[in-house]
């Protein structure tokens, strides 16, 4: 990096208005250092976090990014070695080990962050935009008395942000202009990765214990945790599967709605629904698809009896090859959609079922 000097030097032999533009350059990609918040599960971490790391690259090129994971156990320990190896821009890996971050309650885990920005003193704060990510990144956003911009989906500069507004018919760009760290979501399908290891080196980055010495006993905040359930395993996670096959109000019961899982099984898909599904109970909202459900961009998106209603396709608008099969050849879904049946569904998918061989 030039010095000062060199650049005042540098400077006398431009113009003003070129040089103020170095200066501002300089100076800005000078300060940039990330944290990210990754999320890790039997003992990896998760590919939204990877994704996110991803975001933080491109927020300068000299950018030193620490990654930070908190749990017990373990399990924490082989994240964090997999976490040291999940790309080369991982300068280090930040690790908060007690049985305050067992399970994901945001009072602790906000209270963490303030804890090791405050250390760190990270130019930025960058976590996923799921369920954890959104949970979470507001309250510590809060203890340090900054506003937090969510929902990233490209990064112009380090204070330069695109961001979805509308459910997606509009996007927002937001230049952040606060004093404090700059803390962000972004959604993971905007930054895609394509496997977990894929930027892996043979240096790993180290792995630091974060001292939890001032962390204090009064951090039991006002959740609790209850109990965790989730999804049958056996099928790829839906916001990260590369072909989606999602049923809508349409299915009519929750028994039909098994036709919509049987053809996700045999293409080794994601099962996704629509709120309307959900609403009506053939499957719990953790397979919702939209603006308040998962943001999904597969390769494939098959839709079965879904309208394609403004708050479902901004969730799905993103999705490399969209099928849509409706009776109706007005539902909106069409607009949208690559490949369009105009059929009824009860013809239909039993009779891709019975075409499709079994998965191997
Ligand atoms: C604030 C807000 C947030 C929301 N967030 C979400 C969200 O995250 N995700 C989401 O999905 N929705 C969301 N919604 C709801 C959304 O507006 C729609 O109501 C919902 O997406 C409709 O679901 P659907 O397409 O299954 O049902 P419907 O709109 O009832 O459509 C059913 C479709 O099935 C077709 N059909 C019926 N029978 C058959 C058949 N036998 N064969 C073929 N086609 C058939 C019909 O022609 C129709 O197009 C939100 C709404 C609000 C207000």
């Amino acid at each position: 990096m030039a010095s000062v000097a060199a650049l005042r030097a540098l400077r006398k032999r431009i113009s003003p208005s070129f040089a103020s533009r170095i200066i501002a350059f300089t100076s800005d990609s000078r300060s940039i250092s990330t944290l990210v918040l990754a999320e890790h599960e039997g003992g990896a971490i998760k590919p939204q976090s990877v994704s996110a790391v991803k975001a933080a690259k491109s927020l300068s090129n000299d950018n030193p990014i620490s990654l930070l994971l908190a749990g017990s156990g373990s399990a924490l320990h082989e994240a964090a070695a997999n976490a040291a190896s999940c790309d080369l821009s991982v300068s280090e890996v930040l690790v908060a080990d007690s049985d305050e971050f067992s399970h994901p309650l945001a009072e602790p885990w906000a209270k963490l962050i303030h804890l090791v920005q405050q250390k760190g003193g990270y130019s930025h704060v960058i976590t996923a935009s799921g369920s954890f990510g959104k949970n979470i990144l507001p309250r510590a956003a809060a203890l340090l008395d900054v506003s937090p911009i969510t929902d990233v989906i490209e990064i112009s500069d380090p204070h330069l942000f695109v961001r979805p507004i509308y459910a997606g018919n509009a996007l927002c760009t937001v230049r952040y202009t606060g004093a404090g760290p700059c803390l962000l979501t972004v959604r993971s399908t905007s930054f895609p990765v394509s496997s977990i290891l894929a930027d892996s080196k043979s240096n790993d980055a180290p792995i630091t214990q974060v001292d939890l010495s001032t962390f204090g006993e009064d951090s039991v905040g006002k959740s609790r945790y209850v109990k965790h359930t989730s999804q049958d395993t056996e099928r790829p996670d839906l916001g990260n599967a590369r072909v989606v096959v999602t049923g809508g109000r349409a299915l009519k019961s929750a028994e039909n709605f098994k036709m919509i899982e049987k053809l996700a099984e045999k293409l080794g898909a994601a099962v996704g629904a629509t709120r309307a599904a959900v609403d009506a109970g053939y499957v719990p909202n953790e397979l919702q698809v939209g603006q308040t459900g998962k943001i999904v961009a597969p390769e494939l998106y098959m839709a079965f009896g879904v309208s394609g209603a403004i708050q479902h396709l901004a969730g799905m608008r993103d999705s490399k090859v969209i099928v849509a099969v409706n009776k109706d050849a007005e539902a909106p879904i069409f607009q949208v959609a690559d490949y369009g049946l105009v059929g009824d569904i009860f013809e239909v998918i039993p009779e891709l079922l019975e075409k499709i061989p079994e998965k191997k």
